[in-house]
């Protein structure tokens, strides 16, 4: 075979499009295998479609939402070299260069001006375009060629072989695989011997016990305090807004919490423990619900609830506090008040389990980044080869971090495929 000079990037997201761009911007021959028949699929629905690229944090604080340290992952440490090279800032005048402004919203997270995934997506194709990126759709990537522990070509799942001095892993996790990300890049890895952390989801909704979710589903909450328990023991809190879906709870502080709660699942009895009224004192609420009592103590206990909860709740709190729906406030006992005060402040459900990985936000686990150089993203075990993206066991709250992650890592891993053909 002759000797190749070009630089193949496997996969045409987040990060595959930022690494095939940098490479030709730093004088590589660069072809982009997608698989898919239009670059950057999932990046199109990110933010709900509104694709939530980075944020405001600065390095410290954006670093604290890559550790999770009950974890055995060391993300935050792996990816603190990638952001010293490219970071939010340096994204932000990226893609305000690419004619893609940018505006900061509740927590720090950076959105297109226009609100649309979709001029995200649009801005990074041009830019490969522009930058004489070769791209190529509808091409699966299925092995790696090595000689002598150098890479030399990759194979399509249609036989063709593809010549490649370097080759960039950008193929993604395993969640959302209609976007094309179904875990190719493990297996690939595999190949070079890397080691793949197992895979698990992260920011997934997570499963419930019993009918209750059901009855209050689509119920949003904000401003609510959500505690995990594992056997009585609490090892995780949020506070911020979730969903009540048909399985479950959803929304961004379950997902958040779901890294923690899938580690747990199956160590004991896992709970959550909800705090409707965070800002109110156990006194305080008390004498809240003393006054509502006294001031309409002919109403109904159903119509009292209804100036204290959501209408979709009022049925479950009713069951759970077992006082009768017609009773009228002033005949509502001490006790009775107390009961509903402390189902207010902590309203409990059994996590029994999670949605499945095809359905995570995120998939944790993947390529070891112990096997990675953090400085360039090229394999310790293969020559040519360089990794980016969520194919590495780098995952992060949601806020933007994910793709900054993607991002940079593709950055970090273009700049450096394009060196090390070059020689220099
Ligand atoms: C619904 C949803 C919303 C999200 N919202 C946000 C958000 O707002 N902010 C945020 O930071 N993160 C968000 N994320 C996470 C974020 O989208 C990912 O972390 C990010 O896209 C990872 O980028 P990547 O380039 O590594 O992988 P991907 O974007 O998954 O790209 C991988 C590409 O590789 C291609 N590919 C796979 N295998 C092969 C193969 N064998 N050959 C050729 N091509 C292949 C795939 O088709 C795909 O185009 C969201 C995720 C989901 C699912």
């Amino acid at each position: 075979m002759a000797e190749s000079k070009q630089i193949v990037v496997v996969g045409g997201g987040a990060a595959g499009l930022m690494a095939a761009g940098q490479a030709a911007m730093a004088g590589a021959s660069v072809l982009l295998l997608e698989r898919m028949p239009r670059l950057a699929t999932k990046l199109r629905i990110t933010g709900k479609g509104r694709c939530n690229l980075t944020n405001t944090a600065d390095l410290n604080e954006f670093l604290a939402h890559f550790a999770f340290p009950e974890a055995e992952d060391q993300s935050y440490l792996f990816v603190r070299n990638a952001f010293a090279r490219f970071f939010a800032p340096d994204l932000v005048a990226f893609f305000e260069a690419q004619g893609v402004p940018t505006v900061v919203e509740r927590g720090g997270r950076v959105f297109p001006a226009s609100n649309d995934a979709h001029h995200v997506a649009e801005a990074l194709s041009r830019f490969v375009h522009e930058q004489g990126v070769s791209v190529r759709l509808r091409s699966r990537v299925t092995r790696l060629q090595l000689e002598g522990g150098q890479l030399r070509a990759l194979v399509l799942d249609n036989g063709q072989q593809v010549p490649a001095a370097a080759a960039i892993i950008a193929t993604g996790g395993a969640s959302y695989p209609g976007t094309g990300s179904s875990g190719d890049g493990y297996d690939l890895a595999r190949q070079a011997g890397h080691t793949i952390v197992p895979v698990r989801p992260a920011l997934v909704p997570l499963v419930i016990a019993g009918p209750e979710p059901r009855r209050m589903m689509g119920l949003s909450l904000r401003n609510v305090e959500v505690r995990l328990l594992l056997d009585g023991v609490e090892f995780a809190r949020e506070f911020g807004e979730m969903l009540f879906t048909h399985y479950g709870v959803s929304g961004p502080i379950i997902l958040t919490l779901s890294g923690p709660a899938v580690q747990r699942l199956g160590q004991g009895r896992l709970e959550m423990s909800i705090n409707l009224k965070p800002a109110l004192s156990p006194e305080r609420l008390d004498a809240r619900l003393l006054r509502d009592l006294d001031e309409g103590g002919r109403k109904s206990y159903r119509n009292l609830l209804k100036g204290l909860l959501p209408q979709k709740m009022i049925d479950v709190v009713m069951d759970r506090t077992g006082i009768p729906p017609d009773k009228p406030g002033h005949q509502i006992a001490a006790q009775e008040r107390e009961g509903l005060r402390a189902l207010l402040h902590d309203f409990r459900l059994e996590v029994v389990g999670h949605r499945p990985l095809e359905e995570a936000i995120v998939t944790a686990g993947g390529v070891d980044t112990g096997e990675v150089d953090p400085r360039t993203m090229a394999s310790r075990l293969a020559r040519g080869l360089f990794f980016a993206g969520e194919v590495l066991n780098v995952q992060a709250d949601t806020g933007g971090y994910n793709l900054q992650a993607a991002f940079s890592t593709g950055y970090v891993a273009g700049r450096a495929a394009a060196a090390s053909v070059s020689g220099d």
